[in-house]
């Protein structure tokens, strides 16, 4: 089973979007899928056509109450599962303060059932909290969904500070796989720039022992498709509402690219020695504490042997 988290403290750059439709298309590839809703606004269960009301067992039972994951998981369709959020989740970030390995609480629910998924995704809320550490110490790979513009570059290095804790001190699996551009737009010299400085960013860090050394831009770019914002009214994924639209196409190509996995020869394929580009240092470009991260000395703590405070001071 692989399990990834949808990251990226910005809201409204396509988490959501990206995980409820690369699991239907994940789905329709013949993959058994399920989809954990981490996002108190509950959005995925929404577009599912699930009521976040609390009445079925939902995330929230299972890590502030004593609901079995298992209970929580509700199938929908023929090879997608859900585990559903609720308003009540909210009040997960308060009521988990208290209590011992908090970041822990989803690892541990999920160690106790029998998962028969391919891909468990998580869609996580747009901060850095005590939900998103939940995801991210089950996760073994990241997904950045991101609008190519230069403010979203200076997130990234908040986020992937945040992602070297958690694999320094809760999950040494976890790894990023990946920057998925969405809304993106071929036409504008913006989007270029922007793919330019990202993969730049990213071969700097290929001979590093960091989470992102591997981190590549996924080859499908998700288009800006208006169906792709209609559908979740109608409590569809974009294959149920507009099966032949681009928005489709976008994440069914995404769902194959995740399946097969990196291709060395792809036009847009990063990574190698021959194609890496010197990293020139532009307006907006990234810069990420990379002492404070590198994890090339030895003397890594135990997992989940320390808290990770839900916003890193610095
Ligand atoms: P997040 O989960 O990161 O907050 P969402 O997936 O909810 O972001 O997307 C934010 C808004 O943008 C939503 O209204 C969504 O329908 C819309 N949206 C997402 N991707 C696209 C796209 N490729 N084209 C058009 N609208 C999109
Ligand atoms: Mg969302």
């Amino acid at each position: 089973m692989r399990i990834m988290a949808m990251m990226n403290q910005k809201g409204g750059v396509g988490k959501t979007t990206t995980a409820v439709n690369l699991g239907a298309a994940l789905a329709e590839a013949g993959q058994r899928v399920c989809l954990i809703d981490m996002d108190p606004q509950a959005h995925l269960t929404i577009n599912y056509g699930l009521e976040p009301s609390g009445e079925q067992a939902n995330l929230y039972d299972v890590l502030c109450g004593d609901q079995p994951l298992k209970q929580a998981m509700h199938a929908i369709g023929e090879r997608i599962t859900i585990v559903p959020s609720s308003i009540d989740l909210a009040a997960a970030e308060v009521e988990l303060v208290s209590v011992i390995g908090r970041e822990g609480v989803l690892k541990r629910k999920l160690a106790q059932v029998d998962c028969d998924f391919d891909y468990l995704i998580l869609d996580c809320p747009p901060s850095l909290g005590v939900l998103t550490l939940n995801a991210l110490s089950v996760a073994d790979e990241v997904i950045i969904p991101m609008q190519p513009h230069f403010l979203s570059l200076q997130g990234v290095a908040k986020l992937l500070e945040t992602i070297a804790l958690v694999s320094e001190r809760m999950n040494p699996a976890l790894k990023v796989s990946g920057v998925v551009l969405t809304m993106f737009d071929a036409q504008t010299r913006l989007s270029a720039e922007v793919v330019h400085e990202l993969e730049s960013f990213f071969d700097a860090a290929r001979d590093k022992r960091l989470p992102w050394s591997a981190a590549r831009i996924f080859a499908t770019r998700i288009r800006r498709n208006i169906k792709l914002a209609e559908s979740p009214s109608f409590g569809q994924t974009i294959l149920q509402y507009e099966p032949s639209s681009n928005g489709a196409a976008d994440y069914r190509a995404l769902a194959k690219e995740i399946i097969d996995g990196p291709e060395e020869d792809s036009g847009t394929r990063i990574g190698t020695e021959a194609n890496a580009a010197p990293a020139p240092e532009m307006a907006g470009s990234i810069s990420v504490d990379v002492a404070q991260c590198d994890q090339s000395d030895e003397s890594k703590s135990e997992p989940e042997s320390e808290s990770i405070a839900p916003l890193k001071s610095d």
